[in-house]
């Protein structure tokens, strides 16, 4: 649905717009794509298209699945300076996000409202809390994740990295110049229109070269990070595990098997940790609610492991720590392949680049 009403004419000139809404030309896909409802070889053989458009849509799918195979290689280390550090001298006194700035002061609006941001925007802000403000970057990535509809540790916190150069050796600046640009009028709204505190680009900041993860240069387990190739069945299973990558009609694990029961289980252990916001737990539970429209579905809250300590399942994989983790400890009588874009190599993955090269 999502899908099929989304026209990719215009998508490279306006995929950076973000006001007004109307002039926006992104897809708006990601939170199906989080949630394995859109899988990206699906969306990639969708798009059809101009050449450049459908190239720079391509283009960034394959961001996408670049976030997944680092996260799925280096896991929680995604969250470490991945080849650079900046320097931090954030002043208690400031606020980075001063939400008297209209720039700032809407985008958080729609973040904590609508659950959304467009790109730009997301750099706009990750860009002023740590490039300006020299604030450290992972005490504010949490509150992208609680709230972001499509929010998730792989391509935010690559986000945030890429924001504050630690992948490229160059961070993103962020000034006024490009509000006038991709929001035209919303300064004329601004309090500071006259003295803006972000007239100029802030300084290069000095990015530190840190003690790389051997890791991102070659994969010791490229079949631990890839999970298996073709589905592994090792006994009868009596139900399908879903979990909040798995969402879609046609998981692999679901689709195999039609008249099992599908189970998902709400981690209490993690929802009190994360406090996800309220849009993005009902943004899954209304896809719950479809899904039990059209197959017999269990949904629990509590540990999954306890929860499901006496099923015998089928589960796709999917390239998180979390769901490792999990499934170690769980019956699982047939595990499915994710349905990787590109399947994970052994070659580096220390920059977007040096990925692409390796293919
Ligand atoms: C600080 C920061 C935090 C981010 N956090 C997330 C996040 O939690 N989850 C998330 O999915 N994306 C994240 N992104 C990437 C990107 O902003 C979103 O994927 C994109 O804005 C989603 O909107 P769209 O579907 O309209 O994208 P479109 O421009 O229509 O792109 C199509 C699809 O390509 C993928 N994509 C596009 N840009 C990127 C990118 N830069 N990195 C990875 N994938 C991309 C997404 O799956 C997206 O749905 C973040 C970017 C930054 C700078």
């Amino acid at each position: 649905m999502a899908l099929a009403s989304f026209d990719l004419v215009g998508y490279a000139r306006r995929r950076n717009e973000v006001l007004p809404r109307s002039r926006r030309g992104a897809s708006a896909l990601s939170p199906w794509i989080r949630h394995g409802q859109l899988t990206l070889p699906e969306v990639w053989a969708a798009v059809d298209g101009s050449g450049a458009d459908r190239a720079k849509f391509r283009d960034e799918l394959r961001w996408q699945e670049y976030a997944r195979h680092l996260y799925a290689r280096i896991g929680e280390g995604n969250s470490e300076p991945l080849r650079r550090s900046l320097a931090l001298n954030a002043r208690a006194e400031i606020e980075p996000w001063d939400r008297s700035m209209r720039c700032v002061e809407l985008n958080l609006d729609e973040l904590e409202g609508d659950g959304w941001m467009v790109n730009q925007a997301r750099m706009w802000l990750a860009s002023q809390w740590s490039v300006r403000h020299g604030a450290d970057w992972r005490t504010r990535e949490d509150h992208f994740f609680t709230h972001l509809l499509d929010g998730s540790r792989a391509a935010n916190r690559l986000g945030w990295q890429w924001t504050t150069g630690s992948g490229t050796a160059k961070a993103y600046g962020f000034s006024q110049r490009q509000v006038l640009r991709r929001a035209p009028g919303l300064c004329d709204t601004c309090q500071h229109q006259h003295a803006c505190p972000i007239r100029e680009w802030p300084d290069d900041p000095p990015l530190a070269p840190v003690d790389m993860d051997p890791r991102l240069q070659s994969d010791p387990d490229v079949g631990r990070t890839a999970g298996p190739e073709q589905a592994e069945l090792y006994s009868t299973p009596d139900a399908v595990w879903l979990t909040a990558e798995s969402l879609g009609d046609g998981d692999p694990a679901l689709a195999a098997h039609p008249r099992l029961p599908a189970v998902f289980v709400f981690d209490l252990a993690l929802l009190s940790r994360l406090r996800l916001s309220s849009k993005r737990l009902v943004f899954m539970v209304d896809r719950l609610a479809e899904l039990g429209t059209l197959r017999n579905l269990e949904v629990y809250l509590g540990d999954p492991v306890r929860v499901l300590a006496e099923r015998s399942l089928a589960a796709t994989f999917a390239p998180v720590p979390g769901w490792r983790r999990r499934a170690r400890l769980l019956k699982l009588a047939e595990v499915h392949p994710w349905p990787w874009l590109e399947r994970p190599r052994s070659g580096s993955l220390a920059s977007f680049s040096a990925w692409s090269k390796g293919r």
